[in-house]
């Protein structure tokens, strides 16, 4: 198969793991920085360019878009979409994905656990938040922060206020969440690929730390899901219509919480601490379900 990568950096560690796999697996593989794409949606024969030429012919497209470019990466996406090409995440799974009120509507509804977590727009509202998710201490995050950056434990009601008023000065959105002490400074990640979580990693924030991300110091280790963990990051991802996701949770005295679901999932640290080629599991899906000539799995719109 003829397979397109959308990434900003071929160098980054998934990337490269993208295409090594897809081409030991006997797959043409292309990558294309994602914002030099450009289109042409005005005719009856959509196109895409890539420095001056047109792409065509590719049977899959996987995207790696990140945070900082959702909008002009899913169009770029749509456009390949609307081409034919099938998308190892739909560009609109992955638009639920991106927007955190969104996506926490959408679980909800679907009956997946959650931290008790507010939002406001309002700075009156914004206070009456903390009691709503059951007083300090509270956990405060801006919506557009990754990597841990935009997390603020407040202890108190009083600091829950003063993060409040200062997120609010800078005009950010945020939302109030209870904080799940028992977590004890970690969550799993959960990959799924399709209807399997295909492989899983604690990740425990360093001492002193809350926060596990691996990019703040946090640790690593493979994990053994319960039952219950595997369902609920199963469902996640089919809530937000994705193939591969990377569900976070919380394990909570009432079960796992769903703190979050990527659709961009790093390989690094998963493959790391797994072990597991999981960047050829996501080729052996694109086989099993963008071959060509076969029906196309598809979320709901
Ligand atoms: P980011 O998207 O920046 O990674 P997260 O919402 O994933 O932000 O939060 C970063 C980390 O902070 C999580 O991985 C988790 O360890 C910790 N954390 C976040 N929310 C809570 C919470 N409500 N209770 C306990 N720990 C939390
Ligand atoms: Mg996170």
């Amino acid at each position: 198969m003829k397979i397109a990568v959308l990434s900003r950096n071929r160098r980054l560690y998934s990337t490269r793991r993208i295409v090594e796999a897809g081409q030991k697996r006997g797959h043409e593989v292309y990558v294309f920085d994602t914002l030099k794409c450009y289109m042409d949606i005005a005719t009856m024969k959509p196109g895409i360019y890539y420095k001056g030429e047109r792409l065509d012919g590719f049977h899959a497209v996987i995207p790696r878009i990140g945070a900082s470019i959702t909008g002009y990466g899913l169009a770029v996406l749509r456009q390949f979409e609307m081409m034919g090409v099938f998308p190892l995440n739909e560009s609109v799974a992955i638009g639920r994905a991106r927007d955190k009120l969104r996506s926490s509507q959408l679980l909800s509804r679907k009956g997946v656990g959650l931290p008790n977590t507010g939002f406001a727009h309002d700075i009156e509202n914004a206070h009456d938040l903390i009691r709503l998710v059951g007083g300090a201490p509270v956990v405060v995050k801006l919506l557009e922060g990754t990597q841990g950056k935009g997390v603020v434990l407040a202890e108190t009601k009083k600091a829950a206020e003063s993060v409040i008023d200062a997120f609010q000065e800078l005009k950010a959105d945020f939302v109030v969440q209870e904080f799940i002490k028992e977590a004890g400074g970690s969550d799993v990640r959960c990959f799924v690929i399709g209807d399997k979580v295909v492989a899983a990693m604690t990740r425990q924030a360093r001492e002193g730390e809350f926060r596990s991300n691996l990019h703040r110091g946090g640790t690593a280790t493979v994990t053994k899901l319960t039952p219950a963990e595997r369902s609920t990051a199963l469902k996640a991802a089919k809530s937000m219509g994705l193939n591969v996701a990377g569900v976070d949770i919380l394990r909570s005295n009432r079960g796992p919480l769903v703190m979050e679901v990527n659709s961009s999932p790093g390989l690094e640290g998963i493959e790391g601490a797994t072990k597991k080629d999981i960047a050829s599991m996501m080729i052996e899906f694109i086989e099993r379900h963008g071959e060509p000539n076969k029906t196309r799995t598809r979320g709901k719109g």
